[in-house]
């Protein structure tokens, strides 16, 4: 089992009169300026000229720097860019203003581990990843309560780098929720495969072969949509809040029935073999390697894909159905 830090466990002394700056005011950015602040840390801002985050930032009382300004004032340097920007920020900003000693912080292992980003030996290099979208990072703090985040140290050149990460994970509120060691590879993989497999690639093939499996059996697309794509929210969050079991207590004895005997069908040991190809090439690099080629390349097959996949006639019903229950909650 990993080790578990919490709020107790931490002693963020060891940021007090340091200076934090966050590059990028996004979705992770917003969130860990706006709770490290709130938790008494001083926090700059990092954002390229003309960024449409920077009026934002200024209004919720940060000081907004250049990426390299930013870095020359601040002791630890914590990268919420988008991870195809990173290594060109790194290069271009960051590292002709690196100091020895200097903290590079991460919330995702990737630039890191596929070598985008090759600091020198005389900085320390963490990661602290919220497991939660930037929204919720920041709503669930501001409740009094913290997501979950995972702590690691890719290089300790002070003997402090586990220490800092910790302190910075605090001040995020991680703490209040428990914090995890892992790795650099550890996460990154595991995160790439997550997505990938099951919780992005995963999730929506098996809803759009659901779907064109009822409409050529000649069912009609809202019938399909309620029961393939809609009702997926129901059965998710019963998971999220109690587990299979919980929700197999839920459902009818027929769903969980049918459960047991027809999803073994369904997610065989071919699709378990597709998945261990799949973590292969998230493994040896080969996914990283060309999704890095395909943003040098100006994104070309990723908005052909984009598109193609905004046509799928479960969007287009979806949408008109959607329509009709305003009262959906957006959550985030
Ligand atoms: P977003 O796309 O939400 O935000 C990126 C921010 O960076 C924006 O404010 C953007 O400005 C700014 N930006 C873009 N280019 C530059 C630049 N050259 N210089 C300075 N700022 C720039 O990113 P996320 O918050 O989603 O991701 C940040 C990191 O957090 C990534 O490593 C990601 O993997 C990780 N992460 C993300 C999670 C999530 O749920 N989103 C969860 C856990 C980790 P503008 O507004 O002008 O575009
Ligand atoms: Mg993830």
């Amino acid at each position: 089992m990993a080790i578990l830090y919490y709020d107790k466990d931490i002693d963020d002394s060891i940021l007090v009169d340091k200076t934090i700056a966050v590059l990028g005011y996004g979705s992770q950015g917003h969130a860990h300026a706006q709770n490290l602040k709130d938790n008494g840390y001083n926090v700059v801002i990092g954002l390229y000229e003309g960024s449409k985050s920077k009026s934002k930032a200024e209004n919720d009382g940060f000081e907004v720097l250049s990426n390299s300004d930013a870095t020359k004032k601040a002791d630890l340097i914590s990268f919420c860019l988008p991870d195809t920007v990173q290594g060109k920020v790194y290069k271009e900003e960051v590292l002709p203003n690196l100091r020895p000693g200097q903290t590079l912080l991460f919330a995702h292992g990737f630039t890191i581990l596929y070598e985008q980003i090759n600091p020198p030996k005389n900085i320390d290099v963490v990661m602290i990843a919220p497991k939660a979208p930037g929204h919720r990072v920041r709503a669930v703090f501001e409740r009094g309560l913290g997501v979950p985040c995972l702590v690691a140290v890719d290089n300790d050149f002070s003997g402090n780098a586990k220490n800092t990460a910790l302190a910075y994970g605090k001040g995020v509120g991680g703490g209040r929720a428990g914090i995890l060691e892992t790795t650099f590879k550890e996460e990154t993989e595991t995160d790439l495969f997550g997505e990938q497999a099951v919780l992005c690639g995963g999730v929506t093939e098996l809803i759009k072969a659901g779907f064109e499996v009822l409409i050529e059996a000649g069912y009609e697309p809202e019938s399909a949509y309620f029961e393939v794509l809609h009702e997926l929210k129901l059965i998710v969050d019963l998971i999220y809040q109690g587990g299979l079991g919980y929700m197999r207590y839920s459902v009818s004895e027929t769903a969980e029935y049918g459960d047991y005997t027809r999803g073994p069908k369904v997610i065989d040991d071919n699709v378990k073999e597709n998945m261990r190809a799949i973590l292969k090439q998230i493994q040896s690099g080969e996914f990283a390697k060309e999704w890095i080629a395909e943003n040098d390349e100006g994104l070309h097959r990723f908005n052909h894909l984009r598109k193609q996949n905004e046509k799928h006639p479960v969007e287009k019903v979806g949408k008109e159905l959607r329509d009709m229950m305003p009262w959906l909650e957006s959550t985030t």
